[in-house]
């Protein structure tokens, strides 16, 4: 029976610009003599060094672990040495230096021992997850989020539908179609991993009718498994489809709400190379150093697919795909709506790195902004229901408090909205600004509560200390009084003894005083003042 498919508000029909990258079967990549592998390739706390300069760390060896609940653990991608654990630049909009490891390669590509699950189907959820939460496991959509949370729905939620997400709707880039026409069951067994994870009732396996090989792939592997839970559905290309919330309308007619998540209404979303990913954490016990990487884009003469290890150097990659750089304007970490340029080519493959695309001179994407002629074209195609327009006035202006009310935060940047703006506004640039802004004022108001709250913890203390000394003086006395009039001498003594230690002990914990110690003469000269204070108090001040 055929599912029936429903549609979200806007989006785009875009040229795909996929065939160009698929005439090869994916490729290893060089090995490089060198990786550098940044701390934060996930979302959530970055990773912390385990390894020193100098030492030396086999293939898949665990280098740095997660500090906390969102973050992620980093593997070595190649034995070598440890050369730097320091600063250098990483693929980031803002070209800014992010802490990494430097490993130099040895040429062996010695593994670790590997410890594959024999039998996953026995091992309790939570124990998966940690399995696959220890391979370092992130979102390989590009988002990067710690892929074990998502498969933890919590103690009271039911898991009706896992979708797995291989739309990958945004022109050039084909890594995900690759893998689901070259590896099938690394997904689907990677997907019945998931499923057991979450204890999901059913599966889907999304793709765009533009993949016809990729469904007809998995659909024949399908076959071999008795996996009556799991269907593939073929949904239309229209960009964003592969957005989550878009995804699950398209699939199921369902609204994700505003500020939720897929599994308030019972669902969980999944890429399908994270899938991949789980396959090889569990039924081989390889964590996640590597990736399928697209390289792509009319400056490079030879677009094809890389299996690539990560901290490779994107120039080294430009260079398998034989790119014409006297002909490049700029290179694009991902696709040309969700992408940003990369300002250096020497940082490395992460996680994330689903493709490069490279731009070559003069195209028409560059254009002068002009000045908003409020003719609502932004909102026509914005599949989140939003008002871009408002949305860029308010980041434009700074007003972070508007620009929330008008669901900043449920933008998803598929950058539908810039693609059609007759005036050329960057408009996603202007929503990243404000996003990045209130995360970071959200940080400092977190880390002011904190140092408040430890001040009046500090002060609670100090105050429950002060009490809980005089009623313990308090009760001391009470007793002595009773055993004084009870006459009972022993009980007495031994009250009054400990009150005496207790007093000795105050007295010997003051700071000297400036009268100890005096000369004779000191203490002759005090008596006199002291009889004269007297006196005075008296009302005898001697001289009368
Ligand atoms: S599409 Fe551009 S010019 Fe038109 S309303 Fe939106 S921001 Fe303004
Ligand atoms: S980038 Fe945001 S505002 Fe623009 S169309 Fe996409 S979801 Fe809407």
């Amino acid at each position: 029976m055929t599912r029936r498919l429903w549609h979200f508000h806007g989006g785009l029909r875009l040229e795909g610009h996929k065939a160009m990258s698929m005439h090869e079967p994916i490729t290893d990549a060089p090995l490089p003599q060198r990786v550098v592998l940044p701390l934060s390739q996930h979302i959530g706390a970055p990773a912390e060094p385990e390894v020193e300069v100098g030492q030396r760390v086999l293939k898949g060896q665990r280098i740095a672990r997660a500090t906390e609940y969102v973050s992620a653990p980093v593997h070595a991608t190649t034995s070598g040495t440890v050369v730097a654990v320091g600063e250098r630049t990483v693929p980031h909009p803002s070209g800014l230096p992010a802490p990494c490891i430097v490993i130099e390669a040895d040429g062996k590509d010695e593994w670790i021992e590997r410890q594959p699950v024999r039998d996953y189907e026995s091992l309790d959820p939570s124990a998966l997850r940690n399995v696959i939460r220890e391979a370092g496991i992130v979102g390989l959509g590009g988002a990067g989020f710690p892929s074990f949370i998502k498969l933890n729905p919590g103690p009271d939620k039911v898991v009706d539908l896992l979708i797995l997400n291989g739309a990958e709707c945004e022109p050039y880039i084909t890594c995900d179609a690759m893998l689901m026409q070259e590896h099938p069951r690394r997904i689907i067994d990677g997907l019945l991993v998931m499923r057991h994870a979450l204890q999901a009732k059913h599966c889907i396996i999304a793709i765009e009718d533009n993949k016809k090989v990729a469904h007809t792939v998995l659909v024949n592997a399908l076959q071999e498994h008795e996996a009556e839970f799991i269907e593939v559905v073929q949904i239309p290309t229209i960009y964003p489809t592969g957005g989550e919330k878009q995804l699950i309308k398209i699939l199921t007619g369902r609204e994700v709400p505003s500020h939720g998540l897929p599994i308030d209404i019972g669902m969980v979303v999944h890429n399908v190379a994270t899938a991949a990913a789980v396959n090889d954490a569990i039924h081989e016990g390889t964590p996640l150093i590597e990736r399928i990487v697209t390289v792509t884009g009319e400056a490079v003469d030879r677009p094809r697919n890389l299996n690539v290890r990560i901290g490779t150097p994107f120039s080294t990659l430009l260079k398998s795909a034989e790119w014409r750089e006297d002909d490049t304007d700029e290179v694009l970490m991902g696709g040309p709506m969700m992408g940003f340029a990369v300002p250096d080519l020497d940082v490395p493959v992460v996680k994330t790195t689903n493709c490069l695309l490279a731009r070559p001179r003069n195209q028409p994407h560059r254009q002068p902004a002009m000045p908003c002629i409020r003719c609502g074209q932004c909102a026509t195609v914005c599949p989140a229901l939003l008002l871009p327009q408002q949305l860029y006035w308010y980041a434009h202006a700074r007003n972070f408090d508007r620009v929330q009310d008008y669901h900043l935060f449920d933008c998803i940047e598929c950058g539908c909205c810039a693609y059609v703006c007759p005036s050329h506004i960057p408009l996603v640039q202007f929503y990243r600004f404000a996003k990045t802004e209130i995360w970071a004022q959200e940080r400092q108001k977190e880390k002011a509560d904190r140092a408040r709250r430890r001040h009046e913890w500090h002060l609670e203390r100090l105050e429950r200390k002060k009490r809980e000394e005089e009623e313990r003086r308090r009760r001391k006395k009470e007793m002595l009084r009773k055993s004084r009039a009870a006459g009972d001498r022993g009980k007495q003594a031994e009250i009054e003894a400990a009150l005496a230690r207790v007093k000795a002990k105050k007295a010997a914990q003051q700071a000297p005083r400036n009268t100890d110690n005096l000369t004779e003469a000191q203490k002759q000269a005090i008596a006199a003042v002291e009889a004269r204070r007297q006196r005075l108090q008296q009302g005898d001040d001697g001289e009368s």
